[in-house]
């Protein structure tokens, strides 16, 4: 008798079943409509998603395994009607991403053989993140990386770590570069991808377009687009990490998320593959550890803290902030401010946009306006192309807006417009005036930064991060405070009233 394997749409990856050969397993994977219907997702991460998925199955199939591909309203449903038709011994499964997929699984595993097995997608497995946090005082991200560098032996060289320092952050600071990069290998949809498109394109409830879809959705295809990050933007990836550039969606970036979150490419693989390449390449220190530490420190991180705090995490709202999420953020057109117009734009149209506008643009005006965090943590969700929860999560409520109260930043990651000013080209076609603190035409970011941390007095003025901010706050006349806050109703009235029609369903499965 055969055992069956579920393969979710994020375990895409031959390797991981190295174990588990074709005469002894059957596969079984799932398109749920339900999970589709729980938020107004992009459609390019539909298409992403279940083009991957098909593709897939398709590998697989070539593998010689046998595939049950179903089309079912929910996981639930389509697990027991698998079962209910091949009688496997056992439904094995990887521990699931994400919350609602584990409780899915743990209800199910009460009537049916299931089994959770390891999930093999990360360096470090949660059980072990969760021994490590609950050995430590201090859960921040740079203790965590050191320990992981060690442990995995990745640039270090007699136990001290490469070029003497764990971190060239200094060096990784500078302003949008004046060269251009050449286009990533964009992929030309085939005919599985092309049905895909035009039955979600056909979808009403979904945002963007997938017409223009050009993403890889094999590993081969993502293995490419790795492969020309290395050669052509990895060696600028550390000096320009932090640089936004109008219309430029990467900039030195790579959008490998993506692909690492779908299992497509593992993310040991492409660590060693970026340790390779810095060699062939002539690839600077600053840049090869700034990635390494996104990869290793970063993404690990996350994965680890998001189960250990769930369920709990999805309620934090360290400010209890409650607007609802300005409708800009669905249509950018209408906003004003050319940063926030133009990184909405982008992820409208590419669902993507990189770290930098994520956290200092549209998270940190979401903050500063006063936007319940869950809400954007859902836009996040369903917007961008590598987003799943369980990475989504912990950077949106914990890292972009403080909603953890501190777990994971030390400060809140707020500013006002002088930091886009330095690190973007934003501001020179922009209707406000970023040198301008107040008045008409006066930059939102420079009057709400203040309104923000006047009103967050009493939950941040005792950060020690925080002293010499809240010194220079002090130091305004009490005119100066009342205009910032005057100014700040005024905008944050006029500011267009979010949807809260929708309600998204946290574990549609
Ligand atoms: P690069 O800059 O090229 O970095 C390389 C890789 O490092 C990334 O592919 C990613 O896998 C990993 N990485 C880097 N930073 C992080 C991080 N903070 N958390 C996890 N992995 C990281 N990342 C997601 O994969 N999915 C999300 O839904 C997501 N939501 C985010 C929301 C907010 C508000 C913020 C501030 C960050 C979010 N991130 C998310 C993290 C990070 O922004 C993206 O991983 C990164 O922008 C992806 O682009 P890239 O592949 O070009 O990354």
């Amino acid at each position: 008798m055969k055992n069956t394997f579920l393969i979710t749409m994020c375990d895409l990856s031959l390797e991981a079943l190295k174990a588990y050969p074709p005469n002894e397993t059957r596969i079984l994977m799932i398109e749920s409509q339900r999970k589709w219907q729980a938020l107004p997702f992009h459609r390019k991460k539909m298409v992403l998603g279940i083009s991957a998925m098909r593709h897939f199955a398709l590998e697989l199939q070539r593998a010689g395994y046998e595939v049950d591909y179903r089309h079912e309203p929910d996981f639930a449903s389509g697990i027991e009607a698998h079962h209910h038709q091949y009688q496997p011994g056992q439904i094995l499964a990887f521990q699931p991403r994400e919350w609602g997929m584990l409780q899915i699984l743990q209800r199910l595993s009460e009537n049916l053989p299931l089994t959770q097995i390891p999930n093999p997608f990360y360096f470090l497995p949660r059980e072990e993140f969760i021994r490590w946090a609950d050995s430590q005082q201090n859960l921040r991200m740079e203790n965590f990386y050191r320990w992981m560098r060690r442990r995995e032996n990745i640039l270090i060289q007699n136990g001290k770590p490469a070029g003497g320092q764990w971190n060239f952050d200094k060096q990784n600071r500078r302003p949008p570069p004046n060269r251009a990069y050449p286009d990533p290998p964009l992929v030309e949809p085939d005919a599985i991808t092309r049905k895909v498109i035009q039955i979600v394109q056909a979808q009403e409830g979904f945002w963007g377009s997938a017409d223009d879809f050009r993403l890889p959705v094999t590993r081969a295809e993502a293995w490419t687009w790795m492969e020309h990050f290395f050669r052509w933007r990895f060696a600028d990836f550390g000096p320009y990490e932090d640089a936004m550039r109008r219309g430029d969606w990467l900039v030195t970036h790579s959008m490998l998320s993506a692909f690492l979150n779908l299992g497509l490419l593992h993310p040991r693989e492409v660590v060693e593959r970026a340790i390779q390449s810095a060699e062939e390449y002539a690839v600077p220190l600053n840049s090869l550890e700034g990635f390494v530490r996104q990869v290793l420190g970063w993404r690990e991180y996350i994965h680890g803290m998001y189960w250990y705090k769930m369920p709990e995490y999805r309620t934090v709202n360290y400010f209890e902030l409650e607007r609802n999420l300005p409708d800009w953020y669905w249509q950018p057109d209408k906003c004003e401010l050319a940063c926030l117009r133009d990184s909405i734009e982008m992820v409208k149209q590419h669902g993507f946009a990189h770290h930098i506008h994520r956290l200092m643009v549209l998270s940190n005006f979401a903050t500063l306006a006063g936007v319940n965090p869950l809400r954007l943590s859902e836009w996040f969700w369903a917007g961008f192309v590598d987003a799943y929860e369980w990475v989504e999560l912990p950077n949106v409520l914990g890292m972009a807006t403080y909603a953890d109260g501190g777990l994971l930043a030390s400060k809140p990651y707020i500013s006002s417009g002088s930091y886009i000013h330095k690190m973007s080209d934003y501001c020179s076609d922009c209707r406000f005036d970023v040198h301008q603190k107040l008045g008409e035409n006066a930059c939102p970011f420079n009057y709400l930064y203040w309104y923000f941390l006047d009103r967050q007095r009493e939950k941040l003025s005792q950060n020690p991060r925080m002293t010499v901010i809240y010194r220079l706050l002090e130091r305004k006349s009490a005119e100066e405070k009342a205009a910032i806050r005057r100014e700040s109703e005024h905008f944050l009235a006029r500011l267009p009233q979010g949807n809260s029609d929708y309600h998204f369903q946290y574990d549609a499965g």
